[in-house]
């Protein structure tokens, strides 16, 4: 995020970033009063972010640009430094492995394993394809009369990668986009201003340049009979072999470590993946009891369809015409999630639950901004509250009030929410409220609450994490919320950890429904809509079969009766460590929700055993720690979701109890409170086989507490690192991913990596 100084806070866009990334940017920027201003960054030598003066706080250049164009920004990014502003770069990270780097180029998790497979020739290699056949493209169509560039160039003598813009006339285009989608099978780019687009990839094989260039020949008025691939390449200079103007050719190396350089045949890769994925302790293995999570069953049937082309390979700008069956499944999920959550629609925009919160609020904000009176901008959040919510109000520009919870029952403080409600009623902008609480409780007062918050012309934010609790027995429209976002990646089966990617849809009432957000290029949302939250229109659509194939396969009664099972798991794990652990919140039947939290605090005075020990030596047990000091430091909230076995159950409560055990020995004086079984777990092989064993416990009380791991055993690969400080001072044990030559880089993106 770039820093904030002056009042008048500019954020500088180039004209030539892509349509989406402005409309998202201009979201981002409304809830913190930042202006944007569009415009072309290179015109008088920079002249407009000179005058900006103090004014700017940063400024965005995509490299290569919309229509495929590549510049110099050198100059310009070090008079934006002087200035004292931000500079980032949108890029393509394939063209950064034949074009000098902008900015330190940082592979997200997806696509690192293409890099690890096809190493750093093989992207260079897929990159120059791509540019020979933009250049074969540009070649032809000039050849077949039309105007457009040479030889790798825009009309304008700008350096292109990938792209060829191509003016075919503002009274033809139509009809030529037309022919091209029904005749040729192909979708371009269009400009909206006679020009259309063509972008290659390593997908593009000989027999699609050839429809492409088939396509424009038989629109040319021109004499020249069709041309041949072949023959286009031979008429290049070079005869095809790629050429990069000296100033912009990539000379620094990357993607030097050894992983980009050892795994480049498919069994080399098969490997790699199998030896990562063994250091995983994951659902493949044993149950992960994360509270707040819902880490579920990510079952086969569900997951299958999203390799499927009709599913993967389709562009998310593609006309919808030509995504009948996304379509369908897309306003089929809409509806049943609608249904399910008791709203009028829904938005599968936001790409996560904290997306859908910014989104969900600042639709709030927008159907506030219509109401006569004060601007409504306070925010109430109970302190109980999951992180992203103080965080998303901020986001929207929103003022946080906080409200108070019982200390002894977890719940809201209707006392003080009243008062904070009369004290800011004529500023009162919403309340985020989650239900089950945080805590594992269903909030009895959940219908006051809202009613409260209605009165004093509050909106109700439903944070829908918890929706595996409500599914089938109540639902957030029901119970008086205006706005609710649902996690899929909880919930609705859709893997997660690791970061995602994950779907945060909004339901609304129909009085917010004009407000679900828009996009510039492909129509959804409101007709008032506010403006995009993400790049796609409908997010990571490409996952919603997941979530659509859980729902229609477990039908109405199937999900209700997944959430019976969800809300009987928690309390038969509750009820059979209840006799050895204190449980935290419950409610007036001492039952819990769909989660609760394991009272851990007791131990550090007794045995000198916190909750980072119980979590460690779960490991040991062959478990993934529940979720841990949170909502309560130094507790631990147990979650076991309907798709556990009561067997699963049972070895999960049976590894807690014998952990308690080892507990008691401490207590009891035993064993000593340092260096005992559970301060030092979790216990590796190496750990274990290597060296002396000089340890008060025995090998076997380490790695085997229970008979049934003899047979089925989880090693950890690594064994206990102080936490706090080895996530304040990271190192790494390899060599350097992406050595930085700041010499010849020039220009520091925004996007730098922060090690701590
Ligand atoms: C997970 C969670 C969120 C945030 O959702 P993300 O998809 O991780 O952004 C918000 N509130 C609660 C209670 C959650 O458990």
């Amino acid at each position: 995020m770039a820093r904030q100084k002056s009042k008048n806070k500019t954020f500088f866009v180039s004209h030539l970033v892509h349509p989406q990334t402005k409309a998202v940017l201009q979201s981002r920027a409304d809830g913190f009063d930042i202006k944007i201003e569009i415009g072309d960054v290179l015109a008088d030598g920079g002249q407009r972010i000179k005058e900006l003066g103090n004014d700017l706080i940063g400024v965005l250049v995509q490299y290569p640009d919309t229509e495929g164009g590549v510049e110099d920004f050198k100059a310009l990014g070090e008079t934006i430094h002087k200035q004292g502003a931000t500079f980032s770069v949108a890029t393509d990270l394939l063209a950064l492995t034949v074009l000098s780097p902008p900015a330190q180029a940082l592979l997200a998790n997806m696509s690192a394993f293409y890099a690890v497979y096809h190493g750093p020739q093989g992207l260079k290699n897929i990159a120059e394809r791509a540019i020979l056949g933009a250049r074969i493209i540009q070649e032809g169509v000039n050849k077949l009369g039309y105007e457009t560039g040479t030889r790798g160039k825009d009309e304008n003598g700008r350096v292109l990668f990938d792209t060829v813009v191509v003016t075919v006339g503002e009274d033809k285009v139509a009809a030529f986009l037309e022919s091209a989608e029904q005749e040729h099978n192909i979708n371009l780019r269009n400009f909206e201003d006679g020009r259309v687009g063509v972008t290659i990839d390593e997908t593009v094989d000989y027999q699609d340049l050839h429809d492409i260039l088939a396509l424009f020949s038989s629109h040319s008025n021109s004499s020249q009979q069709s041309i041949t691939v072949d023959q286009l390449v031979e008429s290049l200079p070079g005869k095809g072999k790629v050429d990069i103007p000296e100033v912009f050719k990539r000379t620094s190396r990357y993607l030097d470590h050894p992983v980009f350089n050892s795994h480049h045949s498919e069994t080399e890769l098969l490997r790699y993946i199998h030896h990562l994925q063994s250091k995983d302790l994951s659902l493949t293995h044993s149950m992960i009891p994360l509270g707040s999570c819902t880490m579920k069953l990510n079952a086969t049937t569900e997951m299958a369809p999203v390799t499927w082309p009709e599913f993967a390979s389709i562009h998310p700008f593609a006309p919808v015409a030509q995504a009948g069956g996304y379509k369908t499944m897309i306003d089929e999920l809409e509806m049943d999630l609608a249904k399910i959550t008791g709203f009028d629609a829904v938005s599968l925009q936001p790409n996560s639950g904290a997306q859908g919160e910014f989104t969900g609020l600042r639709v709030i904000r927008k159907f506030q901004e219509q109401q006569p009176g004060k601007k409504r901008d306070i925010c109430l959040i109970p302190v109980s509250a999951h992180g992203t919510n103080p965080a998303s109000a901020a986001m929207a520009g929103m003022r946080v009030v906080t409200v108070k919870c019982d200390t002894k029952s977890g719940n809201l403080d209707m006392a003080d929410l009243k008062s904070k409600c009369e004290k800011y009623s004529e500023e009162l902008g919403a309340i985020m409220i989650t239900y089950p609480s945080t805590f594992g409780v269903f909030e009895p007062e959940i219908k006051a609450v809202c009613e409260v918050v209605h009165q004093h012309g509050g909106q109700v934010y439903m944070d829908g994490a918890n929706m595996n609790a409500q599914i089938g027995l109540c639902s957030p429209g029901e119970i008086g919320a205006d706005v609710c976002h649902l996690n899929l990646h909880k919930t609705f089966c859709i893997p997660h950890g690791g970061g995602g990617p994950g779907v945060g849809p909004i339901g609304v009432k129909s009085h917010l429904a004009p407000f679900l957000p828009g996009h510039p290029l492909v129509a959804t949302g409101g007709d008032k809509g506010i403006s995009p939250v993400s790049a796609a229109p409908w997010g990571s659509a490409s996952i919603l079969p997941i979530s659509w194939a859980y729902v229609k396969m477990m039908g109405g009664r199937g999900l209700t009766h997944a959430t019976k099972i969800t809300l009987l798991n928690a309390n038969y794990i509750m009820s059979r460590l209840r006799p050895h652990y204190p449980i935290l919140y419950t409610n007036s039947n001492s039952r819990c929700a769909h989660e609760f939290i394991l009272d851990v605090r007791g131990f550090k005075e007794t045995a000198g055993i916190e909750a980072i020990d119980v979590a460690k030596r779960l490991q040991d047990y062959g478990f993934h720690a529940p979720t841990m000091s949170w909502p309560v430091a130094n507790t631990l909230m147990i979650e076991p979701t309907e798709s556990e076995s009561k067997e699963e159950l049972d070895r999960f409560i049976d590894a807690l109890i014998s952990i308690r055990g080892e507990i008691q020995a401490v207590e009891d004086g035993k064993v000593e409170r340092s260096g005992n079984v559970l301060k030092n777990s979790p216990h590796s092989q190496k750990d274990l086989l290597i060296g002396q064993w000089d340890r008060s416990y025995t090998r076997e009380q380490a790695a085997y507490p229970l008979p049934w791991l003899k047979e089925k055993k989880f090693w950890p690969t690594v064994t206990r690192l102080d936490d706090a400080y080895g996530d304040l001072n990271l190192f790494c044990t390899c060599g350097p991913v992406e050595p930085v030559d700041e010499s010849e880089d020039g220009i520091t993106g925004a996007s730098a990596p922060n090690p701590t």
